[in-house]
């Protein structure tokens, strides 16, 4: 009989199932021999409502030990779903930069909630007479949170997605009864471009040119992109991704958007970036989209609707 485990989903996208997918072959003995889903509505046909035995009102979910949960909190559905989760598992951990730092749903936070509601439902594709649906629809709370703003949280692991040999260790590691062993450091802290010292280049440079490297050479022969002008988050963001030895992006020559959120717990990418920018001698104001750095990190009150946002006159 294998360890009981519980997965849900909240605000997500499944990008992270399917990182759960891509542990590849070393899935199948951990699925057949060790672990016993109790519960995952991503793959199973799924009652909320009478599958313990209870036809009561309150929503349901099997006891378990480890439980899983994927994508941010923005309604109050996921808060019901989110609180049983943690009633019924023993260790419950944060899956993906949405669990652990609210990721792309808390982009919602950077406008009003009611205006993110009316954005879905009353754009100019629908029906011009299209008003809001009035029953089935779960009331929107204020903002995106992340899982640990709401209930206690034994284990985060961002990403967006997360690297599945990192699912694995984590999964393996509880099995084992260890601490799982994962990285700690920053995005830069893995990537073996050149550093030469601040840069030339005084403004940011968009994305819109390439950088300077040479194709036929490794990724270690390039200069960092920091350096080169471009807004690489690299120095604020949670290493994680690497998977063929430099961080994704860079192996891929273009800047970290900063998807594993910040390096620091509850960090503010926004904050931290703009100390990064300033120590390589660029000017933080020549960023065109400045609110985007908290692109995968906007819960924790990083991102806020603008007339609220102070940090917005920065
Ligand atoms: S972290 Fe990324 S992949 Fe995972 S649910 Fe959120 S958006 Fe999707
Ligand atoms: S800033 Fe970007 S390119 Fe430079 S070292 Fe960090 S991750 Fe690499
Ligand atoms: S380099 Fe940055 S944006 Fe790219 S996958 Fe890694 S953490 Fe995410």
């Amino acid at each position: 009989m294998g360890v009981k485990t519980a997965l849900e989903w909240l605000s997500s996208c499944s990008g992270c199932e399917i990182a759960i997918l891509n542990i590849g072959e070393a899935l199948v003995p951990i699925l057949t021999e060790h672990l016993d889903i109790v519960h995952a509505p991503v793959i199973m046909d799924h009652k909320y409502f009478g599958q313990c035995g209870d036809e009561g009102e309150h929503l349901q979910i099997p006891e378990a030990v480890v439980g899983i949960v994927t994508g941010g909190v923005s309604n109050e559905e996921h808060i019901e779903v989110l609180e049983e989760m943690r009633k019924k598992c023993q260790v419950l951990i944060a899956l993906g930069s949405c669990a652990t730092q609210g990721g792309i749903p808390a982009l919602m936070n950077g406008q009003d909630s009611e205006a993110s509601f009316d954005a879905v439902y009353q754009t100019p594709s629908t029906d011009p007479g299209a008003t809001r649906p009035d029953q089935g629809v779960p009331e929107l709370l204020d903002r995106t949170y992340a899982l640990d703003e709401k209930v206690k949280i034994d284990l985060q692991l961002p990403g967006c997605p997360p690297n599945p040999a990192h699912i694995a260790e984590v999964i393996i590691s509880l099995l084992e009864n260890r601490d799982p062993v994962l990285p700690t450091k920053s995005v830069c802290d893995s990537c073996p471009t050149r550093r030469e010292g601040k840069g030339e280049v005084s403004k940011v440079k968009r994305y819109i040119e390439n950088a300077e490297f040479d194709p036929d050479k490794p990724v270690s022969d390039m200069r960092c992109l920091l350096e080169q002008g471009f807004m690489c988050m690299g120095p604020v963001t949670a290493a994680g991704c690497a998977k063929y030895g430099a961080p994704s992006c860079i192996e891929a020559r273009v800047p970290c958007r900063g998807c594993f959120g910040s390096v620091r717990p509850k960090g503010n990418q926004m904050l931290d970036m703009m100390n990064a920018l300033a120590s390589n001698g660029i000017d933080f104001t020549t960023v065109v989209d400045r609110r985007s750095i908290q692109r995968f990190s906007g819960a924790h009150g990083n991102l806020r609707p603008k007339k609220s946002a102070v940090k917005e006159e920065v």
